[in-house]
């Protein structure tokens, strides 16, 4: 029964990377296995199903294995939310702190706007920077942004909090404590 599908025994977790003391949550050896893939894609986009979605926004490059999936489930269009200078098109950009320096995602300027309802996708959700500065940046588009899914969130380090502090409902399929 794919339910019962332990979608966490999938996740391998790889001590001291990128660097000593982080435990890193690795997602290709829950990708390589069919069922983890397809099931993790269906959960998130079953979680969003009925709220009215136009296109789902995922964040490179994790974001983008799991939310083109998702954006296919659910019958709408796929939105790259990328680091700076790889759109080819007229973007805008946010920065966001990182721990240390900053670095700028940027989205297409002329694909959202308030017409649209956006999910934004990733595949993990840390301290919430990296999402809280998606979120600024898609509702800059004036699109509405309240739902965003993430197949890992490590809770501790408070993400999920922040955003739905700013008003964005957290759907995720696996904690690590
Ligand atoms: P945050 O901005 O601190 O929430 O970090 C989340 C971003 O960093 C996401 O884009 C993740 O892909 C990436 N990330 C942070 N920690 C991990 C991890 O343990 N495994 C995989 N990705 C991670």
């Amino acid at each position: 029964d794919l339910a019962q599908l332990d979608l966490k025994a999938l996740v391998r977790t790889i001590p001291d990377y990128p660097k000593a003391g982080i435990l890193f949550r690795d997602i290709t050896t829950l990708i390589e296995h069919p069922e983890g893939f397809r099931e993790s894609v269906e959960r998130l986009a079953n979680a969003h199903r009925g709220l009215g979605i136009t296109h789902v926004a995922g964040i490179e490059a994790r974001g983008f294995i799991f939310g083109a999936g998702v954006a296919i489930a659910l019958g709408v269009g796929f939105v790259p939310v990328r680091k700076k200078g790889k759109l080819p098109g007229q973007t805008i950009g946010q920065n966001y702190a990182l721990e240390y320096g900053v670095d700028t995602i940027e989205i297409h300027d002329d694909v959202l706007d308030r017409q649209h309802r956006v999910l934004l996708v990733d595949d993990l959700i840390a301290t919430g920077g990296t999402a809280i500065a998606a979120v600024g940046l898609i509702r800059r588009t004036g699109a509405m942004l309240e739902h965003a899914g993430f197949v890992i969130d490590l809770p501790d380090l408070g993400g999920a909090a922040k955003l739905e502090a700013e008003g964005v409902a957290v759907n995720s399929l696996i904690t690590f404590e």
